[in-house]
């Protein structure tokens, strides 16, 4: 018997029901991974709310676990039984007991890396080397501003950026989180709802930014423009308060010739040479210690509504994980 979380049509936390679902055999190409932890992400609760559409209904959500493999498809070369492995993308179907996927989105453990560390960071930390390592290249010395920077990509993301020698400033939405971003690598802390632009130049003695990391989205997509230098790269990469839409582009001219882009992990773990460099450095940044994973929630997997309600309401920080 295998078990899953479906979601028969968008909607609220309700829409996600535990229920049995078949477990195809591996065809070419494919392997059966039985999870030990999955991750969870903002994005499932795009998937959830139908912002982002699945390819079809019922649906199985999730895009990231760990698990063991259990059975190769023909074809599969570099896989076998036992292996440890953990994926973030592909296709949806995460919230599950067990499930076959593509063995091409499948890595490889190492021995020092634990599955549930392992699926409480490949989308988060994939995500957080992206973006400091391909999206901007951060240098030494460089001030940063991280939206959300107590969350599950926020908390990654401050460490590394502070491992690689920036100065970063977070924003949060409460004392406690302001507090955990701090011991995170977040060396200047600005609470939502303050005046962000002035906040970064009192901050900087005047100065602007370089770039800006910006997963709210709707809410401070005006006021992340407004904390830039000329030239500067505004990395608008998720939505929690809402999508940006209907940006008229003179602004970006009129306030210093700015650079906004809008990525996706997706694409650049399109390639697998590309997934496995992304997540050796994020193992190696994970085994130096520079950057430690905080699960700080975990849930049944049956359970998974109450996770969503509790990450939708702002209420989690760091990441957390959904146990079959
Ligand atoms: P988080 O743990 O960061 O949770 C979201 C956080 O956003 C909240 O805790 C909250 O922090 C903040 N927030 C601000 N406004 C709102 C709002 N109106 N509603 C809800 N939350 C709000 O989630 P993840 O780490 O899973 O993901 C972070 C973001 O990164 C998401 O937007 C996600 O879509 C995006 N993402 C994008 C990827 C990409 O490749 N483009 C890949 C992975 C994630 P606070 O209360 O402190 O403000």
């Amino acid at each position: 018997m295998n078990h899953a979380i479906r979601l028969h049509e968008p909607g609220g936390p309700e829409m996600l029901v535990w229920e049995e679902v078949p477990l195809p055999s591996p065809k070419p190409g494919e392997a059966l991974v039985r999870h030990s932890a999955v991750g969870l992400n903002f994005i499932d609760i795009y998937f959830r709310t139908g912002l982002y559409k699945a390819p079809s209904l019922p649906a199985v959500i999730g895009m990231e676990a760990a698990g063991t493999v259990e059975a190769v498809g023909e074809g599969v070369e570099d896989l076998k039984p036992g292996d440890r492995v953990a994926y973030a993308m592909g296709p949806i179907g995460a919230y599950a007991e067990a499930r076959t996927i593509p063995a091409k989105v499948l890595v490889k453990l190492p021995d020092d890396i634990p599955s549930e560390t392992a699926a409480a960071m490949m989308l988060q930390g994939l995500t957080a080397q992206y973006l400091l390592r391909r999206t901007y290249k951060l240098q030494a010395g460089e001030t940063i501003l991280v939206h959300a920077a107590a969350g599950g990509v926020g908390l990654i993301l401050c460490q590394w950026a502070k491992a690689i020698g920036a100065t970063v400033i977070g924003t949060v939405g409460n004392e406690a989180k302001a507090e955990l971003a701090r011991a995170h690598g977040c060396d200047h802390v600005i609470l939502q709802g303050e005046d962000l632009p002035a906040r970064v130049s009192e901050i900087t003695r005047g100065a602007r930014l370089p770039v800006v990391y910006d997963s709210v989205g709707r809410d401070t997509f005006a006021a992340s423009l407004d904390c830039l230098a000329p030239f500067g790269l505004l990395v608008s990469y998720g939505n929690a308060s809402g999508p940006v839409t209907g940006v008229d582009l003179g602004i970006l001219a009129a306030k210093g010739s700015l650079f906004v882009t809008r990525p996706t992990l997706a694409t650049h773990t399109a390639k697998r040479e590309d997934l496995l460099a992304m997540a050796e450095d994020l193992f190696s940044v994970v085994r130096s210690g520079k950057v430690k994973i905080k699960v700080n929630q975990t849930y049944a997997l049956r359970n998974a509504g109450d996770a969503h309600r509790d990450l939708e309401s702002r209420k989690t920080t760091g990441s957390s994980l959904l146990i079959p």
